[in-house]
């Protein structure tokens, strides 16, 4: 089994509340390992690239908002204007650029084994509110779609992680240089594997 890498963004909720630290921490105890890092202001156009342009994502993202508004009995319609998942997923995407841009973001790429699916079960669910405790986002954060949506933001949950293989390079390719990540090994890596 060959290594995997995947990205993870401390979102500016997590910046501005000084969480950094104790988030990498995470990463570092469960034995992944940072091959790169950097705390940067995002440009505006990465952060467009980042987040997919497709009807399946913004798909992805309408519906999870709409199963949350049918399990609260709320309507779509009255509390944003549409029911159309893609349309309200093109809306959250619109508010996640100006919430990546709140503050610098840190950015680092781990490395281990099976890491993307490591990184999504440190991370915990997108919602804060199913995020379970002893996730970061479950730990550390405190909010929900109904609440987000009626202010017109996105869900402040942290951190982003990279939550499929396929797009682990492509993520890595937008925010990191090839000279950026670098090779080295961990003291703990014989005893661990
Ligand atoms: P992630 O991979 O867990 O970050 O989730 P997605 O890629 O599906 O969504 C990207 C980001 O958009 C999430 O991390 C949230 O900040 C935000 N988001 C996702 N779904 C919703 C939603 O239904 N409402 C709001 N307000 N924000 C959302």
């Amino acid at each position: 089994m060959d290594p995997q890498q995947a990205l993870i963004i401390i979102k500016p909720d997590a910046v501005q509340r000084g969480l950094m630290g104790k988030i990498l921490k995470r990463f570092e105890d469960v034995g992944l390992k940072i091959v790169a890092f950097k705390f940067e202001w995002a440009d505006r156009e990465k952060i467009i690239a980042h987040y997919p342009e497709t009807d399946e994502w913004f798909g992805k993202v309408g519906q999870r908002t709409l199963k949350n508004y049918g399990a609260k009995g709320l309507e779509a319609k009255e509390m944003l204007g549409t029911d159309d998942p893609v349309a309200i997923g093109k809306m959250v995407k619109s508010w996640l650029i100006d919430y990546m841009s709140e503050s610098p973001l840190l950015f680092a790429v781990v490395e281990g084994y099976e890491t993307i699916h490591i990184v999504r079960k440190l991370c915990g669910d997108t919602n804060p509110m199913n995020a379970l405790p002893g996730t970061i986002r479950g730990d550390f954060s405190h909010d929900n779609i109904d609440l987000a949506n009626g202010r017109r933001r996105p869900l402040r949950n942290i951190i982003h992680g990279t939550d499929a293989v396929e797009e682990a390079s492509k993520e890595i390719n937008l925010w990191f240089r090839p000279e950026e990540l670098h090779t080295y090994a961990r003291a703990d890596e014989e005893i661990m594997f």
